[in-house]
């Protein structure tokens, strides 16, 4: 079905209420594994409608904000989703607690079980009033660095839009940039200091009235760590200190010779890899978005029938138009079995990267998309991250075709970018555990560790005592500190996992997407070490996957030991 004839129906709750009620006693009183079976996928069905219609909602609302019936649909949904989630929370735990459980592990797969056992385990009614109090403080932080107003040549501009001239190639705009930037963090830096200091006692409260010893367990349950602990963090962090960091401080030695800066740099010469700007690609939005048809094309039959799909059924929303909602995303309408791309497109690197990162997520949502229960569909997040940053590898083999004369130096900073991040991404990890094994910390004492950490994991950078940057408070502009803790190794992981893919495509690409299709296709059915073993890769959590990408990604690059 095309998205623009997809009807929507406002949910009745009642309903939805008595439903829940209904699955929950047909599952307590459930004579055989099959009425068990029957009263959680009825359930599953209710879900899926519940959640297409919110995610319809969604989209038409980002599509054009100015529409008024979708703009009013959508506060409605923001008072019913808490609800439908305590509804559906009672039948899960009727589903845990079933009699039937073996029989039905056997059935669903017994993936889905552990990640459920991991949700109850994480929320009690007891801390709905820290839950909601830290929700306000995340949106205060939010608000906080929305209302930013920084003076730029006589305007007034966002955050967002100072970004691009923290890029300049022309260092004393970059510089001022940063500056600027820094400027306003500075000025809120009290609030910054306070919005966290109360957010790491209200999580750790939380963590306490649950019974566990830190808000460490608790993040770890909320972000469903199924099959790694802290101690295998701590593995692939060392890891990352004897590989990454090294290889890293290579590159940015290069990059200062490359653009005239001094080693080690100021944070603001950290975002330029070429003295002349960086890769753009060829002609328009459309002409970008029309090479990424015909990569899907050349890469397989899975992902040409799937981009075909995508097309036909008008499942995909990237060029940008007045009206329409800032950003991008990815998500599914299970009802119709179907996913969808949001986005607006810029003319920019960043419209490849949305063409093969967010369609890499779809991508694996149209594989799985007739699995159920569907909790199978997709695995845990840092594993979903694997879809995508690995299909911006597969990408490369269009390179020419998105950037025409500048494809090589495309590869150059898509792959040094990555071997960059995994020290930063994993310091940010680090830094968490830190915070939240001493919650008494001060907010200097936070930011002493901060500097100490920096000097461990981006020993290039110039910790001059310059305002924020320079004073250890870098950490207060990654809202992923302020607003999902313990997330951001997700994305150190997965991007080891697709570095080992990208291993494998520079010398045997065919065999590098059968391995991808052996972890896609197995949906949310595995934990992350398990797709990562039916894969045939390295674990992260060892030496072994480190060595392995570092050494070969320096080679590619020029950089042989
Ligand atoms: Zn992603």
């Amino acid at each position: 079905m095309k998205f623009s004839e997809m009807p929507y129906t406002h949910p009745d709750m009642d309903k939805v209420r008595l439903l829940a009620d209904r699955c929950k006693d047909a599952l307590i009183n459930a004579e055989t594994a099959d009425e068990a079976e029957k009263a959680y996928l009825d359930w599953d069905d209710a879900c899926s409608e519940f959640n297409t219609m919110y995610n319809l909602c969604y989209i038409r609302h980002t599509i054009n904000t100015e529409d008024e019936f979708y703009s009013k649909e959508n506060d409605f949904w923001d008072s019913a989703s808490p609800l439908f989630s305590q509804y559906g929370q009672a039948v899960v735990k009727a589903l845990l607690e079933s009699k039937f459980r073996p029989q039905l592990e056997e059935r669903f797969g017994r993936v889905m079980f552990i990640n459920n056992d991991m949700f109850l385990k994480s929320f009690d009614p007891a801390i709905i009033p820290e839950m909601q109090q830290s929700n306000a403080l995340t949106t205060e932080y939010e608000k906080l660095i929305a209302s930013a107003q920084i003076d730029w040549n006589g305007e007034k501009l966002t955050i967002s839009q100072l970004a691009p001239y923290k890029q300049s190639t022309d260092p004393n705009e970059r510089h001022k940039a940063w500056a600027a930037e820094s400027g306003f963090y500075k000025e809120n830096a009290d609030k910054l200091d306070r919005i966290y200091d109360d957010l790491v006692k209200l999580r750790d409260r939380m963590a306490k009235k649950l019974g566990y010893d830190s808000y460490v367990t608790l993040g770890y349950y909320n972000m469903t760590r199924n099959c790694y602990t802290r101690e295998d963090v701590e593995k692939f962090r060392s890891a990352v200190i004897k590989y990454a960091v090294p290889a890293a401080d290579r590159l940015y030695r290069e990059q200062a010779k490359r653009i005239g800066a001094e080693y080690p740099l100021q944070y603001s010469d950290t975002s330029i890899i070429y003295p002349d700007g960086n890769a753009k690609p060829v002609g328009t939005a459309e002409d970008i978005l029309a090479a990424g048809k015909r990569f899907y094309h050349s890469l397989s039959e899975e992902t040409a029938e799937f981009i075909d799909f995508m097309y036909d059924n008008e499942l995909m929303d990237v060029l940008s138009r007045k009206g329409k909602a800032a950003g991008g995303y990815c998500t599914e309408l299970p009802l119709y079995h179907v996913p969808f791309i949001f986005t607006n497109f810029n003319g920019t690197q960043s419209d490849v990267e949305t063409v093969t990162h967010e369609a890499g997520h779809a991508f694996a949502a149209y594989v799985n998309r007739n699995r159920r229960p569907g909790d199978n569909m997709l695995p845990t997040l840092e594993a979903c991250e694997i879809h995508s940053m690995s299909m911006e590898f597969f990408g490369w083999q269009s390179a020419d075709d998105f950037f025409g004369e500048n494809a090589e130096k495309f590869k150059y900073t898509h792959l040094s970018d990555a071997i960059k991040f995994l020290p930063y991404g994993t310091m940010v990890d680090h830094f968490q555990h830190i915070v939240y094994d001493h919650p008494e910390y001060t907010p200097e004492q936070r930011i002493d560790e901060w500097k100490r950490l920096t000097g461990i994991y981006m020993p290039w950078i110039n910790m001059d005592g310059s305002a924020f940057y320079g004073e250890g408070r870098a950490w207060q502009r990654q809202t992923h500190i302020y607003e999902r803790p313990f997330y951001y190794i997700d994305y150190c992981l997965a991007q080891t996992v697709a570095l080992e893919f990208w291993v494998i495509m520079q010398t045997d690409p065919k065999e590098a997407f059968r391995r991808y299709m052996d972890l896609v296709s197995l949906g949310g059915t595995e934990t992350f070490d398990g797709l990562v073993a039916a894969a045939g890769l390295d674990t992260p959590f060892g030496d072994d996957a480190l060595r392995k990408i570092t050494e070969a990604a320096m080679k590619f690059l020029g950089y042989e030991k």
